[in-house]
């Protein structure tokens, strides 16, 4: 796998680049992943670096993006945050990759499991968790199918809102920010949600 150049991204639309992060989640699921000489790669991205996408993940030390797309230096922007929501730093972050730097995809990532979901299902309220954790609300209030139950005891009631959650963000993106809405009804970028699985390594897109 070779590192990413100038001309090698430019020559990518935002299908294809959704195409080597499927390929690449397929190697990790079966355990092929590509040798890659990181230290070659630092050499080689030194003098820039030419990503060609921008993934929105959790915190949760098991969601590395670069690890679970089989990705190595220089070939995609990795914002994370806890319960991977949206403020005005991280779509300011997303629109240099995309407007700037010249990404072609957004990926909002998130996963099964995830702590900061389960928290904001149970109501959690502490410190500046208080406020992360206010930004998924939104997601549980779309929740209308479970009726009792409501908290993270309940895998269904989680699963759904952390779906709900990652709908809403990337909803949330082409609401909240022009310049990315912009590229993307120009075909200049795609923005996508996608699930990891825990359990089976698997990434799962809602296209
Ligand atoms: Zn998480």
């Amino acid at each position: 796998m070779k590192t990413a150049t100038k001309e090698s991204r430019d020559k990518l639309n935002p299908e294809t680049a959704l195409n080597i992060l499927k390929q690449g989640n397929e190697r990790f699921v079966n355990n092929i992943n590509t040798h890659r000489n990181l230290l070659q790669q630092v050499n080689e991205t030194s003098a820039g670096q030419f990503p060609f996408a921008c993934v929105l993940s959790c915190i949760d030390s098991r969601t590395s993006a670069e690890l679970i797309f089989d990705q190595g230096l220089g070939d995609i922007f990795s914002i994370r945050i806890a319960g991977n929501i949206l403020n005005e730093d991280i779509l300011g972050s997303m629109e240099y990759a995309c407007k700037i730097a010249g990404s072609k995809l957004v990926v909002v990532l998130g996963h099964t499991k995830c702590g900061a979901i389960q928290g904001a299902c149970d109501n959690i309220e502490m410190g500046n968790i208080t406020a992360l954790l206010s930004k998924i609300k939104p997601a549980i209030a779309k929740e209308t199918k479970t009726a009792s139950n409501r908290d993270s005891t309940n895998k269904e009631f989680v699963d759904n809102v952390t779906t709900n959650n990652i709908f809403n963000t990337v909803q949330q993106i082409k609401i909240q920010s022009q310049l990315l809405s912009e590229m993307e009804q120009t075909k200049q970028i795609k923005i996508v949600g996608g699930l990891y699985d825990l359990d089976t390594g698997k990434v799962t897109f809602y296209e």
